[in-house]
């Protein structure tokens, strides 16, 4: 039975690096009709974030990546579901104490009332002659009475690890494949702090084991902490779960993506205007590939394609573009009544106010240009723009052709008996042009360009029609009469 989890601390803002380990045990645990947990990670007291854990239920559930077990929303409020828990780590406090007891009691742990000054002079000394900064093992073979008359005398302390030395320990991980270090590379862990919180290597191991977690499937920065957690595991008598390290996401340097490039929480996106099918569909592409070359997959597809197999074992490189290549498939499929939705938020914000009438209109300009919501306003602002002057060589020479007035007269005059101002008639009004005026060679390039030109004051953009439609036929007939100042006389 697979049971795999997701075991995030509440630090702050979710990293999608931290939803694409999310997503992958979820696509695993349903892909083999298993179970997907959300467990807490919060012992590190120094470092949680108020709002935290709001944020990431949200990103969780409005990406798709919804736990089976442990912390869940229910009715919007956040719950524990499972006979497994408290699936929160400050709830599980008396068990981490039963279980360092065991190994206190075998002589696996060890009391250490080290201070900090003095770890730090250790550490400095150790720096200064070019060794590796650990801890020396000061209070290693400490007497279990001493040790216990300084605990009632009220000094602080923290429980570590005794690893043997010069011991190799071995584990495979599914995308590594078998790896082995050795104890001298490795520090007599702090597994319950001075706080009396167990560190995450304590509280891991713990939690895995009792909530039968089958599979870790983690961030590859881990690696290095496993074989700690594999030893403890054997301390036990515990089964290992099988490992599964995840290659960093980088960015285009190769260096691990980090906030200093830009957006990297999932939050940052959605506020950007990202669709969580786009964002799903190319961070499962990010350290996994398909059997094929499909790109476009939506959560169920991923879940019956997913496997650990093809999982990349090297560092899979952030590309913004590609992201918005997806978000900008993905907008083009929506629909008209989603698409307004989606765009409502961002125009209220740019205090942009519209009739729905005009948001209808807004739709299938925005469909074929935006990449990501957040870019609505600006198209909205451009083509509100009405006192523009035209500029360059090629616009300057299209709008004194001698076809330009008299372009500029016949479309006054059509636009002008519109009832009805929709794209349509507006193409309607061009093709009209067009026949009429063979002789004095208005088609193609020299209708549509000095037209755009006139109304737009640029040479590209949306669908003429479309901005016509939008803009009303008042103010595309006011941009026509103020367009005489740019043209040539007929
Ligand atoms: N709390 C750890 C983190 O935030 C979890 C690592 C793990 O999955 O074991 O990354």
């Amino acid at each position: 039975m697979v049971r795999d989890r997701f075991a995030p601390s509440p630090t702050g803002d979710v990293h999608i690096g931290s939803l694409r380990t999310a997503l992958y045990n979820y696509l695993f645990a349903k892909k083999n009709s298993g179970t997907f947990l959300l467990r807490l990670e919060d012992t590190d007291r120094t470092r949680l974030k108020e709002g935290a854990v709001d944020t990431l239920l949200d990103a969780l559930y409005e990406t798709g990546v919804i736990p089976d077990e442990g912390l869940v929303l229910a009715d919007g409020e956040i719950s524990q579901k499972g006979d497994k828990g408290p699936y929160i780590q400050s709830e599980r406090l008396p068990i981490y104490q039963e279980y360092i007891q065991k190994l206190i009691d075998s002589g696996d742990a060890y009391y250490c009332f080290c201070t900090k000054e003095r770890l730090d002079e250790v550490r400095q000394k150790q720096k200064e002659n070019g060794e590796t900064p650990r801890y020396d093992g000061h209070c290693r073979n400490l007497s279990r009475e001493e040790a216990e008359k300084r605990i009632e005398a009220g000094e602080p302390y923290v429980v570590r690890l005794k690893l043997p030395e010069g011991k190799d320990i071995s584990f495979d991980d599914a995308v590594r494949g078998h790896v082995t270090i050795n104890t001298s590379d490795l520090d007599d862990q702090v597994l319950i702090k001075a706080d009396g919180f167990p560190t995450y290597h304590f509280a891991v191991v713990v939690d895995d084991h009792l909530m039968d977690v089958s599979h870790v499937i983690r961030g590859e920065e881990w690696l290095p902490s496993t074989p700690k957690h594999v030893y403890l595991y054997d301390l036990f008598g515990w089964k290992q779960p099988t490992y599964v390290h995840l290659p960093n996401i980088l960015n285009k340097d190769h260096k691990k993506l980090s906030k200093r490039q830009g957006d990297v929480s999932v939050a940052d996106f959605i506020k950007k205007g990202y669709l969580p099918e786009a964002l799903i569909n190319y961070l499962a592409l990010l350290g996994w590939s398909p059997k094929d070359d499909q790109e476009i997959f939506s959560l169920e597809e991923l879940v019956n394609a997913f496997d650990l197999e093809r999982l990349n074992n090297s560092g899979a490189v952030f590309d913004p573009e590609k992201l918005n290549w997806f978000n900008a498939h993905y907008i083009k499929a929506l629909g008209n009544e989603e698409m307004k939705a989606q765009m409502k938020p961002f125009l209220s914000q740019a205090e942009i106010s519209l009739t729905e009438e005009e948001l209808d209109k807004l739709v299938p300009i925005v469909r074929e240009r935006i990449e990501y919501f957040s870019q609505v306003p600006e198209i909205v602002e451009e083509m509100r723009v009405s006192d523009f002057t035209p500029e360059g060589e090629e616009v300057k020479e299209i709008l004194t052709a001698p076809q330009t007035p008299i372009l500029r007269k016949a479309l006054i005059e059509k636009f002008s008996a519109l009832d009805s101002f929709e794209p349509s008639d507006i193409q309607g009004v061009f093709k009209e042009i067009q026949k009429e005026h063979k002789k004095d060679k208005i088609r193609g390039k020299m209708l549509y360009m000095p037209a755009r030109i006139m109304l737009t004051g640029v040479m590209h953009g949306p669908d003429l029609g479309a901005i016509l439609s939008f803009i009303g036929k008042d103010e595309a007939l006011r941009r026509l009469e103020r367009a005489e100042a740019f043209t040539g006389t007929d």
